[in-house]
């Protein structure tokens, strides 16, 4: 199995890259889907949740309020870290599931983790990445994307993308930078020639591990 963390600042282009290598065969696992799947109604998540901030974070059909919760921890470090310490380990054991999982189907498959918070992810020793992966396009071009194509207001844009790591940050922990600033056509060739070092690499490693050698 072959891991790839992909990872970059909010719509720097990370689906549109993920997408792209699914359709080349890899498998994904998406963090954020991971992350709303452990506060789903009936799970033990949502359960400690309620118990640790109370049934006024649940609407009516049973499901998490978030503009409710989020209320809540916006300004208070202690709850946010009170929620983290019940939404991290569930995630963390969720991606190890999955990983495990995928691994189990195709020892050979190549899984690409699209997590935002890679650094986060590394830090919690989560799982360990053959490649890192950062998908990186200026923060004016992302500004102008989530206005033309999410309906944000250019202040909204912006807010969110001060509220994440910087660039900098990122891209010093990246093995392959792919560069979205221009069209999704440049973009799309930068992944395929990726996915042909990935599969060599793959290929690479299993020759080693069997004691055969590729020429
Ligand atoms: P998020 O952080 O919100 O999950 P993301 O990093 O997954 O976003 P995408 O959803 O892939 O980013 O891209 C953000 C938006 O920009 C999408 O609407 C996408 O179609 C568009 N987009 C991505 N790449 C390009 C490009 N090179 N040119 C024009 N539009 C693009």
């Amino acid at each position: 199995m072959y891991l790839i963390g992909l990872t970059g600042g909010i719509a720097s282009g990370k689906s549109t890259v993920a997408k792209r290598l699914a359709s080349w065969g890899a498998v994904g696992i998406d963090a954020d889907q991971l992350a709303r799947e452990v506060v789903e109604p009936g799970t033990p998540g949502l359960a400690a949740i309620a118990a640790e901030f109370g049934d006024t974070i649940l609407l009516a059909d049973g499901t998490l309020n978030r503009p409710a919760l989020g209320a809540i921890i916006f300004s208070d470090a202690s709850r946010r870290e009170r929620l983290n310490a019940i939404t991290h380990p569930a995630v963390r054991r969720l991606t190890r599931d999955r990983v495990a999982a995928a691994s189990a189907v195709d020892p050979h498959a190549i899984v690409v983790y699209d997590v935002p918070l890679l650094a986060e992810a590394i830090a919690g020793g989560l799982v360990t990445f053959d490649l890192i992966v950062v998908v990186h396009a200026d923060a004016v071009t992302r500004i102008k994307r989530m206005v033309d194509l999410r309906g944000l207001t250019r202040e909204e844009a912006a807010h969110r993308i001060s509220a994440q790591a910087s660039d900098a940050d990122r891209l010093a922990l990246a093995d392959v930078v792919i560069d979205n600033n221009g069209t999704v056509e440049a973009t799309l060739a930068q992944v395929d020639a990726l996915w042909t070092r990935v599969r060599a690499d793959e290929a690479r490693t299993v020759a080693e591990s069997d004691g055969t050698r590729t020429p």
